[in-house]
C-alpha cells in the first residue's frame, strides 16, 4: 500500500490520475494525418507558461539536463566565455555541462543557500569591456537548497552594464509552480522538464527561445544534431516531429497544460506559495534552520532543512522511507547528510502536504530528534486553516 504514498521529493512529483489516464494510449502512427492535433497545440500553450509572446516554445525528448545542453550548444562555440553562479548542486552541474562543452565558465562561487549575485554579475559584466562573455547563466530555482532567485534583477544588472550578454534561465523546478515572465525578464533562454511543475514522468525537456537566442544558431559552433533547435522548430510548427516523438508523454503535456490552465496560473503559484508557508512554518516550529538564507530567497517548491548538530541527514530520510513508505528529499553535494529536502511541489494539496509533515515528525522522533511531535503539524494546520476561504474557490 506504499504506492498510495505522495512522495515529497522535489521531482519527479506525483502524476495526478487524470494524467496517468491520458498517458494510458495505444500506440499512434506519428505520421498519420490527425497527429498535428495532438502536437499543434502545445508549443501556444507552452509559450503562456513561459509568458512570453515573441519567443518560441520547444520540446525535445531528454530529462532537463539535455534541455541545459540544447541551449548550449544551439547557441555557442567551444571557447566562448559564459559567466555562472555556482551556489547549489544544479547551477554547479550546469557549469560542469558547460565545461565538457569547451565552454570557458566565468565562475562566481557563493556559499550554497545564498542566490544569484547580482552585483558581481553586474560588475563582471561592467569590467567585460571587449565583451567576450556570450550569456550568463541563472538557476531561478536551485533545488538543492531551495533557493529562489531573482531573474529580472539579474537582467538588470545585464542591462546596466551595457552588455549585450544572452540570459540563459535553469526553470526546470519553477516552471509550472512559480511565476516565471520570460519575456518581462528578457530571458533569452529558459529550461525546464516535464517531471516537476508539469506533473508528469520525465522524458522532456520544455525549452523556450527568444529571437536573439534562435538567431546564434546561425554563428554557434558547438556540435549538434538531435536538440538542433532549427529542425525542432520547423517540425513543430507544421505540427510535426524531426523524429520519433514519445506521443505518451505528449499526450500527457497537452493534458497537464489543460490542468493548470483551469486552475488558473495565478492560483497554481498561490497554492504553491501557501503549501510552501505551511511547511515553512513547520520547520520553525520545529527549531530547525532552513537552508535558504532569507525570507525572499524562500522557494514555494521545495524547502531544504539542516539537520541539527551530530544528526545524519540521509538517516532520516532512509528511514522515512523504510519505515512510513514516504520519500523526502536527499541532502545533494555538499549539503549530503547534513540536509534534507521537503519537495512540495506539482499535484498536491494542503491535506497531502499535511500527511508529508506528520511523516517527517515521526522519523525525527522515532531517531531521537529534540522535536516535540505534532508542534510542526499544529501550526501549519493552522494556517492552512486560517486561508482555506482563499484557497478553496481556486482549488477545485
Ligand atoms: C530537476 C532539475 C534539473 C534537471 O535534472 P534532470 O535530472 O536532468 O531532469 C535541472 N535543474 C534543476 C534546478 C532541477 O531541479
Amino acid at each position: 500500500m506504499n504506492g498510495q504514498n505522495p512522495v515529497f521529493i522535489p521531482g519527479p512529483t506525483n502524476i495526478p490520475d487524470r494524467l496517468r489516464v491520458a498517458m494510458s494510449a495505444q500506440t499512434k502512427d506519428h505520421r498519420a494525418s490527425d497527429v498535428t492535433k495532438i502536437l499543434g497545440p502545445l508549443p501556444e500553450g507552452l509559450k503562456k507558461v513561459f509568458k512570453t509572446e515573441s519567443g518560441r516554445a520547444l520540446i525535445f525528448p531528454a530529462s532537463g539536463t539535455g534541455g541545459w545542453e540544447a541551449a548550449v550548444t544551439n547557441t555557442l562555440s567551444p571557447g566562448d566565455r559564459v559567466l555562472a553562479a555556482r551556489h547549489g548542486l544544479f547551477s554547479q552541474k550546469w557549469i560542469d555541462l558547460c565545461q565538457r562543452h569547451g565552454l570557458d565558465v566565468d565562475v562566481i562561487d557563493r556559499p550554497w543557500g545564498s542566490g544569484a549575485p547580482v552585483d558581481l554579475f553586474e560588475e563582471r559584466l561592467s569590467a567585460d569591456t571587449s565583451h567576450e562573455i556570450k550569456a550568463v547563466l541563472v538557476t531561478h530555482n536551485e533545488t538543492a537548497t531551495g533557493v529562489k532567485s531573482d531573474v529580472g534583477a539579474v537582467r538588470g544588472a545585464i542591462d546596466a552594464a551595457g552588455h549585450p550578454a544572452m540570459l540563459f534561465v535553469d526553470a526546470v523546478s519553477s516552471l509550472g509552480s512559480m511565476d516565471f515572465r520570460m519575456d518581462e525578464w528578457g530571458v533569452d533562454i529558459a529550461v525546464s522538464g516535464s517531471q516537476k511543475g508539469f506533473m508528469l514522468p520525465t522524458g522532456i525537456a520544455i525549452l523556450a527561445v527568444s529571437e536573439k537566442a534562435h538567431a546564434a544558431i546561425e554563428t554557434a559552433k558547438c556540435p549538434r544534431c538531435f536538440f538542433d533547435f532549427r529542425d525542432m522548430d520547423d517540425a513543430l510548427s507544421t505540427g510535426g516531429f524531426p523524429y520519433t516523438p514519445p506521443m505518451q508523454l505528449l499526450l500527457g503535456l497537452r493534458e497537464s497544460l489543460d490542468m493548470l490552465f483551469e486552475e488558473g496560473l495565478d492560483n497554481v503559484y498561490a497554492r504553491h506559495f501557501r503549501l510552501a508557508e505551511g511547511v515553512r512554518r513547520a520547520v520553525a516550529a520545529w527549531g530547525l534552520r532552513m537552508c535558504a538564507e532569507s525570507p525572499e530567497l524562500y522557494s514555494d517548491s521545495v524547502t531544504a532543512i539542516y539537520v541539527p548538530e551530530g544528526f545524519d541527514a540521509h538517516a532520516l530520510t532512509n528511514y522515512a522511507y523504510d519505515t512510513y513508505g514516504v520519500s523526502f528529499g536527499a541532502g545533494l553535494g555538499e549539503f549530503a547528510g547534513k540536509v534534507f529536502r521537503i519537495g512540495h511541489l506539482g499535484a498536491l494539496t494542503d491535506v497531502m502536504v499535511l500527511s508529508g509533515l506528520a511523516t517527517a515528525e515521526m522519523a525525527m522522533k522515532d531517531l531521537d530528534y529534540p522535536i516535540e511531535l505534532g508542534s510542526g503539524v499544529a501550526v501549519a494546520q493552522q494556517y492552512y486553516r486560517e486561508t482555506a476561504n482563499a484557497a478553496r474557490f481556486k482549488a477545485a
